[in-house]
């Protein structure tokens, strides 16, 4: 097994190629360390090599295992990158950095209420189901005007669209759309590119890219 610093000098490796390769600079893309089942001292490893920004899926999981790395690496940032329940929004609001799955109407009520609550504001993604699947969170491509005018009405700090295109297909025409819809809306952000994909995703946009496999190896 290849210890984190080699891991993640080899991804960083494959990050400043695709960013050569698009003319972009490193530093418009941000590297979110999907941590999801993987324990607290993998996630340390990370740290300690110079990892900053971690992303989980799961607002259960995060809570157990993020109080007290946040404690001890307050320069560290937690993103939640999975679904979120409307009644889980209050936990989400006050744990993470940022959130990446905003999808729905009510959902937007929820977190704009926790938000208030708790005096702080979470900057959110709108997650867009590009590939109009059944199964999928992300709302559907006709609902995002909608969804964005909803979010900005309720003052939701908007950091841009998510998506996680179709499983086994090329993404590249997903992430092209996703980057269209963004500038079309007025978004900075452009959350996509997983282990698998993600020199495709900077190459069309990305600025945040949520890589897990890729760091951590695999989740068994
Ligand atoms: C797990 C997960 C990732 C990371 O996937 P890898 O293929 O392990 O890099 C990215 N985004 C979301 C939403 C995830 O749930």
């Amino acid at each position: 097994m290849e210890s984190a610093a080699t891991l993640l000098a080899e991804l960083e490796d494959r990050i400043a190629h695709a960013c050569r390769v698009a003319q972009r600079e490193r530093g418009d893309v941000t590297l979110i360390a999907v941590s999801k089942t993987h324990p607290a001292d993998a996630v340390e490893r990370l740290i300690e090599v110079g990892c900053r920004v971690f992303g989980e899926n799961r607002v259960q999981e995060a809570q157990a295992k993020w109080p007290e790395l946040r404690e001890r690496f307050p320069g560290v940032q937690l993103h939640l990158v999975g679904q979120l329940q409307s009644n889980k929004a209050e936990d989400a609001v006050a744990l993470f950095d940022a959130i990446h799955s905003l999808d729905r109407p009510s959902l937007a009520r929820s977190i704009a209420q926790a938000m208030q609550k708790l005096g702080k504001a979470v900057p959110c993604f709108v997650q867009v189901n590009v590939g109009n699947e059944e199964q999928k969170g992300g709302c559907a491509i006709a609902d995002l005007p909608g969804l964005l005018a909803e979010a900005r009405a309720l003052e939701i700090p908007l950091a841009g669209l998510m998506c996680v295109p179709p499983f086994g297909i090329e993404p590249a025409p997903f992430f092209a759309f996703l980057d269209k819809l963004s500038r079309d809306n007025g978004l900075e952000g452009r959350s996509m590119g997983m282990s698998g994909d993600f020199e495709t995703a900077i190459t069309l946009g990305a600025t945040h890219i949520r890589v897990g496999t890729a760091l951590f190896g695999g989740r068994g």
